[in-house]
């Protein structure tokens, strides 16, 4: 402990101890100054040099600093670390204070309430909390900079599965948690795996302050929901620092009434980010996304995490679609009026957080005057119930865009103190002091002239210098010629710098008029800034008109660009596609055309799809999968015709996984994803499971896999794909009525095999696999051989057999003794002898080979 630290030192440790665990950015002038522990560190990651002052009694105390206006880039480093920095402000006016100036915290800046610029388009910086309470859980969820607030009520956890669903969904930045329970590991597991820089928070407030009230109207009926809000309402208050007025409507998130997606299917459908480096290119979101604003793509990102289930909305967006698509011209129109509208939420978030600057005003008006135009256009659109209502309600905010085109000039400065924020004609003490200053100008041209006439000194010039103020420039040669009046200030090496009387008095005048402008303007900024607050509540309501605005016309340009039709969702238990494509993958291919197919559920809720390597069976089944979330979001689908009933929630298990992060090899995390769906699934489900069983040994993989259709054709009876090299399970069909095959056709071409990517009726019982390894370069050896070995290791098997019975493949193998295997690869290796080309030496060294082989057996 330091002994008879500085009063500031002394200022500074008691800052300190309240944020034990944040870096303090403590400000002196215009520095914010790390001392200690705090200074080592950020020294360290943020590359600055170490320096040290005396922190009182003559000793040394380690310290580093950043300049205050650069201060957010050191900030944002900070945040990506992994670290939480603590704010604090001079909280008086040092000229207004003797001594020490008050110093206090005014914010704490986490990754949730860090104003993230660069955030990818259409993400949210959400923190979640999660409470668990007698048996119970909640989560409650925020976006400070969007006032978006939501709860969802997780009812009795059997297992954390609906926890870990929705926390995917999220991608939350920051998760506040209040104990350290063993619950909660499963949870922390799974974060730190899927979401490597989500940053984990314990807190719990001490006292209930009853913040839920003062934010929203409706209170949830379940106290574990209750519970959760207000711990993050008090989190976002007490513990960040954040008063904000614009979280004012509270959301619950009812799962039921949306399709539900799992992890592995948001990651394994692409439907958010690919899976290659986890960037949103090739993603759904990616091909859906031609919003025009911020508003309009967090909107379509929601939309694709929740599907509706509602045919009814479904159908009312769907309409909007349609009739933006007909209405070219207007659709145009309107894509040119939502072009450059400001991020309304994000900007609000400002205007409560203090942050807000000229040029955000400016842009806000600039999206207002656009309203009424819009306004017009959206009421021509009759035939959509959707884009009429939004025509009618939309919320014009117009004496605001009056007030705010009134106010502001055309490019404002960044910054209210460089001035020249307002037009002129807006304040009258303005344009009067302003007047003054600009006076200033002519005075001390004529003053310079006048002193020039005075001495007789040609050279003679006013400069101005932040240490001493106006002063009178005269360069060495003629220094004899300065009056006594003159007196001087400063040596130059070419000449002096003197001040007189009557330029400091006109100095005073002037400089107080610069800082009376200079205060006017920040005080009609700031009732600007509360003109602005005080809409607030109708700013939501029209950000949210604008991002659905937004959203139904990006489905309409991209089902217009792409030739997408529009599904016929229908209540029932319909799946039904023709010439259906993948949104994606139809985009990508350079040379070939993507090849359209059939999908029908009627009277098979099962297929099974056979096929060779790299045939396209993946790209089919998901397919099938992204038209119905994209039918479900209300978007048209690349197909020519479809009929959808609403699927309620769509599992996968795509692919090998392995889960390293939690330790779990291949084959393990595929029985878990495996087990999680056959729990979960019910006949509104749609699985698409693509070669379950491929990671353990063939018998094993393929008994599961058989298992598995079973099970799903007696138990749950969901619509399935099931994608798999096992050919065994084509017997299926002749003994489970609701399975069907169907298969990937290809055409033989000699030696070679051409794709037709056409899904057809029946299995197929070849994979092509030695085919696909040829083309992977192989050595030619290596595909000799196993060429040769195929043929071998090809069985009839029949294993449609009563589930009590041991497999027939089983068995075979069982039976089939190494001898056999041995004479099998040796009469392959000696039909394929090419006699008429080997040397007599050749063949006698092939003979003695096989020879010794046989003498070991
Ligand atoms: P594997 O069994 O090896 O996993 P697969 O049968 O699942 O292979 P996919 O991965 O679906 O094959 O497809 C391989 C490639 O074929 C795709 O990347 C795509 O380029 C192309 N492809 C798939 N389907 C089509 C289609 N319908 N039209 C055109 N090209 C297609």
């Amino acid at each position: 402990m330091l002994e008879n630290p500085t009063p500031m030192i002394a200022q500074y440790l008691s800052v300190k101890a309240k944020h034990p665990q944040e870096i303090l950015f403590f400000r002196l002038g215009d520095f914010y100054e790390m001392f200690f522990d705090d200074a080592v560190l950020a020294s360290r990651e943020l590359e600055i040099a170490l320096t040290a002052r005396d922190g009182g009694n003559k000793n040394k105390i380690p310290m580093c600093g950043v300049p205050y206006h650069a201060a957010n880039n050191y900030i944002a480093k900070l945040i990506d670390k992994g670290y939480k920095v603590a704010i604090c402000e001079q909280v008086e006016d040092p000229k207004m204070t003797k001594g020490l100036v008050k110093r206090e915290v005014i914010k704490v800046v986490t990754p949730g309430s860090f104003f993230n610029e660069n955030l990818e388009q259409g993400s949210n910086s959400y923190i979640v909390q999660v409470v668990r309470y007698e048996l119970e859980a909640a989560l409650a969820v925020v976006d400070v900079f969007t006032g978006e607030f939501k709860y969802q009520y997780l009812g009795r956890l059997e297992n954390d599965s609906l926890l870990l669903d929705s926390l995917a969904r999220l991608n939350p930045v920051e998760l506040i948690l209040e104990t350290i329970t063993p619950a909660n590991d499963v949870m922390l597991e799974f974060l730190q795996s899927r979401f490597p820089k989500c940053l984990l928070t314990y807190y719990k407030p001490d006292v209930a302050e009853q913040l839920l009230e003062k934010h929203f109207e409706q209170r949830p009926a379940q106290i574990v929901a209750v519970k959760a809000i207000e711990n993050l309402l008090a989190y976002v208050q007490y513990i960040l620092k954040i008063d904000c007025k614009h979280i004012n409507k509270l959301e619950e998130i009812v799962q039921e009434e949306y399709m539900r997606l799992d992890t592995a299917t948001l990651r394994n459908l692409e439907l958010l980010r690919n899976t290659n480096d986890y960037g949103s290119k090739n993603s759904l979101f990616w091909a859906l996304n031609a919003t025009r604003t911020s508003m309009g793509a967090r909107k379509l990102r929601k939309s694709i995490e929740f599907p509706l289930l509602n045919i009814n909305t479904i159908r009312t967006r769907q309409e909007a679609v349609g009739v933006l698509i007909k209405e070219t011209l207007r659709r145009d129109t309107i894509a040119e009026l939502l072009d450059n509208c400001c991020d309304i939420e994000r900007l609000l978030s400002k205007v409560e957080l203090n942050t807000i600057n000229p040029r955000d005003l400016v842009n806000l008006k600039q999206t207002l005057i656009k309203l009424p135009s819009l306004k017009v256009e959206l009421s021509n659109l009759t035939a959509s119930g959707l884009l009429q209502k939004l025509g009618l309600e939309l919320a014009l905010q117009s004496e605001l865009g009056v007030l705010l085109e009134q106010a502001l000039v055309e490019n404002p400065p960044l910054i209210i103190k460089d001035g020249g924020v307002f037009k002129s004609g807006y304040s009258q003490d303005l344009d009067e002091l302003r007047e003054l200053s600009q006076d200033s100008d002519t005075w001390l041209k004529n003053f310079e002239q006048q002193q020039r006439e005075l001495t007789g000194i040609k050279n003679l010039k006013v400069g101005y210098s932040k240490i001493f103020g106006y002063y009178l420039e005269v360069s060495k040669g003629n220094v004899g010629a300065v009056p006594a009046n003159f007196i001087r200030k400063q040596t130059l090496v070419n000449g002096e710098r003197y001040i007189v009387a009557e330029l400091k008095e006109f100095e005073d005048k002037i400089l107080g008029s610069k800082e009376k402008v200079y205060q006017l303007e920040l005080l009609l900024f700031e009732n600007l800034r509360l003109q602005v607050a005080k809409n607030i509540k109708e700013l939501q309501l029209l950000a949210q008109q604008l991002a659905l605005l937004d959203l139904v016309l990006s489905f309409a340009t991209v089902a217009d660009r792409y030739n997408y039709i529009c599904p016929q969702v229908v209540s029932g238990d319909q799946l039904k596609i023709v010439e259906g494509r993948h949104p994606v993958v139809e985009r990508l291919l350079k040379k070939e055309l993507f090849v359209p197919n059939n999908t029908d559920f009627a009277g098979a809720r099962i297929q099974i799809i056979t096929g060779p390597n790299m045939a396209g069976k993946s790209t089919y089944m998901r397919q099938v999968a992204l038209l119905c979330i994209m039918a479900q979001v209300g978007s048209f689908i690349p197909a020519s015709q479809a009929t959808i009933s609403p699927i309620e929630q769509v599992f996968t298990r795509v692919g090998a996984s392995d889960d390293l992060a939690t330790g779990q090899s291949t084959f393990m995390v595929e029985m878990q994803e495996v087990a999680g769906i056959l729990a979960r699934a019910n006949k509104k489900s749609l699985i698409i499971l693509d070669e379950v069983g491929r990671g353990t040994s063939t018998y094993d993989g393929i008994s599961i896999a058989h298992a598995v259709v079973e099970y799903i054709a007696q138990k749950i009876k969901a619509k399935t794909l099931f994608a798999t090299h096992y050919h065994e399970l084509i017997e299926l069909e002749t003994c489970l009525t609701e399975v069907k095959n169907f298969s990937v056709a290809i055409r033989e071409r000699g030696r070679e095999i051409v794709f037709l990517r056409r899904i057809v009726r029946g299995g197929s019982d070849k994979s092509y696999g030695v085919h696909v390894a040829q083309l992977a370069g192989l050595p030619s050896s290596v595909l000799l051989r196993a060429t040769a070995l195929v043929d071998f290791y090809a069985k009839d098997n029949n294993i449609c057999q009563p589930e009590k019975t041991p497999s027939v493949a089983k068995k075979s193998v069982d039976n089939h003794s190494t001898g056999d295997l041995f004479n099998d690869v040796l009469l392959q290796e000696v039909l394929e002898l090419d006699l008429p080309s080997i040397t007599p030496l050749e063949a006698l060294n092939f003979l003695y080979k096989f020879q010794a082989e046989l003498k070991k057996t």
